[in-house]
């Protein structure tokens, strides 16, 4: 038993409203990361009310999630229908016809002191003929091959230079960890939460009253509620930040078809007149949708553009889902903090929101009040903080792809390539521009290889490159790309192919 931080309070209520992703990956975060003897977690869901139903792709973090939790990875590709994801293929987003990797991997190697981008393109402008970028990332090979592997745990090898995240069956996620959290003390209420009640004089929640009439009583609420947002925004009244203007896009639809053949190791978005299509292989069924700009693309435009774009044969009609993207001005105000789709929306384009739902849960462990204690407004602060932190970084590297882009005489694509930008990504931008410097930020979602992948991805030239590659002679530096090129290739067309080692590693767990 774990030695309570303050023997003489009783255990601090932390009620968490709404059993989707958000809710169940807070409720067992929560249950992991908290000593269990000073929190009492209870989940409250509504079967009528439902969850989105929507979100197949993840970002590698969501591996640290799983481990934290000590999950058995086979066992949860088995039940979540999982595969394997290593990158993005962005299809037409440069230009029409062009295509691209995002891979989840890193991009060459550290020669002489400077990031290894410079050394390619010193040798570019010096005329040799040293490939894409993407030539010299194991992941993007491995995603070219159709292949996978367990990254090698030798970090000089060559095949340790990646990581990897899954594409799963939400639903069947959410279900998974309602079945690992709900044994380990957290109490699910089932029920639609009709009213909500704050004190008069503090304004914080302190009670939500189901249909039934049953009330729960709370110290602490996490609003988990979805696009609804009912505890922060139609409660607490926390304003909504529209980023539209920048993410014109308003509309998805969503459409599963039959799996084909050969499950490729990455999600692909290709774009489109309207907005974009994806593409997500699970082992059951490829997950389809496209996320459109009402203003650029009518519904049925739509749908025909998503009949058109899918493998096999749908099951049903599409489903339409309306949002804007943007967030809440605060993530926590008061007592209520808010989690999921509930905090802000982002467009699925970089499957960042499992991610920004794994960031929170992960800050607000760390800051949670102690039982016992009066409030702290410096908590909040510093989640807030955090939380602008995530959206807005990640609401750059999204507006990047979209603002970059060479699809002339499209009025969706002439709109976002001359839209006034964020200033934080038009600096980052003039960065990359004047001497291929790609961000490198220590807190954030994405990497420096991230960035490069895109920035180079999206046809965005830089002037120069640093002089501090210019310190190796350039003869040692084309011979060394060649051979990690060759390196590279070899070791890629060398692994087993996706779908054949999803089979024996689910098998074998
Ligand atoms: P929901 O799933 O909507 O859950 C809300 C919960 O609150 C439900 O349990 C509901 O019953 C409950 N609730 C609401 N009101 C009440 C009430 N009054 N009383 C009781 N309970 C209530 N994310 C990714 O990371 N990768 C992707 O590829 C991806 N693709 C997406 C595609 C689209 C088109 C969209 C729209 C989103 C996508 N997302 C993706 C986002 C992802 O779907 C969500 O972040 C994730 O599912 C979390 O949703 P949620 O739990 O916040 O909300």
């Amino acid at each position: 038993m774990q030695p309570r931080s303050n023997p003489s309070a009783t255990p601090l209520r932390v009620v968490i409203v709404g059993g989707g992703t958000a809710g169940w990956m807070c409720a067992a975060g929560l249950t992991r990361l908290l000593p269990n003897t000073d929190y009492a977690l209870t989940l409250i869901e509504s079967d009528e009310i439902g969850t989105v139903g929507v979100g197949e792709a993840t970002l590698p973090h969501i591996r640290d999630f799983n481990a934290m939790l000590g999950l058995d990875e086979a066992e949860f590709l088995r039940a979540t229908q999982g595969s394997f994801k290593l990158g993005i293929e962005f299809v037409g987003w440069d230009k029409p016809g062009g295509r691209y990797f995002h891979p989840f991997g890193v991009f060459g190697e550290r020669w002489g002191g400077t990031d290894f981008q410079h050394h390619w393109l010193r040798a570019r402008a010096a005329g040799h003929d040293v490939g894409d970028l993407a030539d010299y990332c194991f992941a993007a090979a491995m995603c070219r091959e159709g292949v996978f592997d367990l990254p090698n745990e030798d970090t000089r090898s060559i095949r340790s230079t990646f990581a990897y995240a899954y594409h799963f069956d939400a639903g069947l996620y959410a279900a998974f960890l309602r079945g690992w959290a709900t044994p380990r003390g957290v109490r699910r209420i089932e029920g639609k939460i009709t009213e909500v009640t704050r004190n008069p004089e503090s304004g914080l929640v302190e009670s939500v009253t189901l249909q039934s009439g049953a009330m729960i009583e709370g110290d602490l609420f996490i609003d988990c509620s979805g696009f609804r947002s009912l505890l922060l925004g139609s409660t607490m009244g926390v304003a909504w930040h529209d980023w539209s203007e920048w993410l014109p896009c308003d509309r998805a639809m969503a459409l599963p078809c039959a799996s084909v053949d050969g499950i490729t190791p990455y999600t692909r978005a290709t774009a489109q007149a309207g907005g974009w299509t994806w593409r997500i292989p699970l082992q059951h069924r490829t997950g389809n949708g496209y996320v459109f700009s009402s203003t650029f693309c009518s519904e049925e435009q739509a749908r025909e553009t998503l009949l058109g774009a899918i493998d096999g044969a749908p099951p049903a009609d599409p489903r339409l889902l309306r949002f804007q993207a943007g967030r809440r001005a605060k993530g926590w105000e008061g007592n209520v903090v808010a989690i999921g789709l509930s905090s802000g929306f982002l467009e699925p384009l970089e499957s960042t929101s499992i991610f920004l739902i794994q960031a929170a849960i992960t800050d607000l462990a760390k800051l949670m009040p102690f039982p016992g204690c009066a409030p702290d407004p410096r908590l909040a602060a510093e989640f807030n903080r955090l939380y602008e932190i995530h959206y807005d970084r990640t609401r750059d590297f999204l507006v990047l792809h979209y603002t970059a882009n060479a699809r002339h005489g499209e009025p969706l694509w002439d709109h976002v390539r001359t839209m006034a930008l964020p200033d934080s990504l038009a600096h980052k931008i003039e960065l990359f521009r004047a001497a291929g410097r790609a961000p490198d930020y220590k807190l954030g979602l994405f990497s420096r290889d991230s960035w490069l992948a895109v920035l180079v991805g999206q046809g965005i030239e830089p002037r120069a490159h640093d002089r501090l590659a210019d310190r190796l002679p350039l003869d040692e530096v084309v011979e060394r790309l060649t051979d990690l090129r060759e390196r590279i290739a070899t070791n890629a067309a060398s692994l087993p192919a996706h779908a054949e080692f999803i089979t024996s590693y689910c098998a074998a767990g």
